[in-house]
Order: C-alpha cells, then structure tokens, then sequence
C-alpha cells in the first residue's frame, strides 16, 4: 500500500513517517521510505533548488511547477517501481502539500493544483494519506526546538506565521473531510506510538 503523511510544518511527520515504517518493517513488510520535495536524486535536486534562499521568492506558478516536477519523476520512477516490486511506501508529503500550501497557502486555488498533479503523477494517489493534525502554537513550539531552543517573546512576525499555520490547517483538515476513506486525520500532540498504532489499525490486515 502507499500511505502519505501529511500535515503543517512542525507536525511531525518525518518522526512519524518513519515510526510508521520501522512498525510496518517489524511486522516482516518491506517498505520504501521516502519524501517530498525529493524521493529521486533528481527530485533532490530540486528540492535544493525551491529551498535555497537565494532563489526567494520563488514566483508561486514556478514554485508549483518545480514541486509538480519532482513529485512526477517521485512517481514514476520510486514509487510505482516500489508498489509493483510488493513494497509498502511511506511518504513524508506528496500532493495534498502542493494542494494546500501552494494552491492555498500561496492562492494559486486549490482545483488547478490538484489537476496539475494529478497530470504529474498520472492520477497516482495513496491508499490512505495521514493527516497529522495541530495547533499553530504546538508547531511553532516544535519548530523552535528544533531550530535552536531559547526563550523569546511572540512578535508580529510569528502571528502572521500562527495565521498562515491556521490557514493550511484548515485546508489539509476540509481535504481530509471530504474524502473519509482515503483520509487519517490524528492528533499530532499524541505519542508518535499512539500515532503508529493508529494507522496500522487502519491498514495492516494481517
Ligand atoms: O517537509 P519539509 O519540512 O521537509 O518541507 C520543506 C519545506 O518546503 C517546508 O518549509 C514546507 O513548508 C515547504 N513545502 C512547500 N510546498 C510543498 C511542500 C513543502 O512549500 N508542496
């Protein structure tokens, strides 16, 4: 099966992405673990490319474009091999990010960026696609940690950062809502374990 973990930055998906394959791998699945932007070395490429500050900002239409870019060589060549060779694959993002934060975050509409990648991936979607769910003010927390620590006092800056989280929130959460069968919506406050045991319930059938 292809699952898709998803959420806003400072979620947790890589820690949960990868729990989630460690669990699959113990119980004897052979699973490719893998992310977005990236997933093939050109797909890295990429990612450096829409990542690296002296290229910002990056025009919202080439941003979407480059993001489509990666995720279809990331299709094409890892995870349709994957899924033909018996694998499970684990992605850490794929096109739910592109919907949300550049067709919401970055107002190119949603509806053109879900036709633009469904083009890109030649409509492949996941089984089921994790949307790890969480307040603006627990990421910005987990952000913080991650970056550096210390403490500090909220500014402008960051409320306009806790808008734009609630703003791609919402929109994972209304994509999610609206498709109940291929969607996982969890608590990303709870344990990663918790967490885990949440999604094999949901897909492992032993
Ligand atoms: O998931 P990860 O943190 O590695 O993503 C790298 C950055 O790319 C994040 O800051 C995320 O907001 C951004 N991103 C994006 N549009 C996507 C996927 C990721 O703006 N479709």
């Amino acid at each position: 099966l292809f699952l898709a973990v998803e959420g806003p930055d400072g979620s947790g998906k890589s820690t949960q992405a990868a729990a989630l394959a460690d669990a699959l791998r113990a119980r004897g699945a052979s699973v490719v673990l893998t992310r977005e932007p990236g997933g093939t070395d050109l797909g890295e490429r990429i990612r450096s490319l829409v990542l690296d500050p002296a290229h910002a900002p990056i025009d919202a239409r080439t941003e979407a474009l480059l993001f489509a870019a990666a995720r279809a060589a990331h299709a094409e060549r890892a995870i349709r091999p994957a899924l033909a060779a018996g694998s499970w694959v684990v992605s850490d993002r794929y096109v739910d990010s592109s919907i949300v934060y550049q067709g919401r975050g970055r107002g190119l509409g949603l509806e053109p960026i879900a036709t633009l990648n469904d083009w890109a991936t030649g409509s492949l979607l996941p089984d089921l696609t994790v949307v790890l769910d969480v307040a603006a003010r627990t990421a910005e927390a987990r952000r913080r940690t991650r970056e550096q620590g210390a403490g500090h006092t909220a500014d402008r800056m960051e409320q306009e950062t806790a808008n734009q989280h609630e703003l791609l929130r919402s929109a994972f959460l209304e994509r999610a809502a609206a498709d109940p069968e291929r969607y996982l919506v969890l608590d990303a406050s709870r344990p990663t374990q918790e967490l885990t045991d949440a999604v094999l319930e949901r897909v492992w059938h032993a």
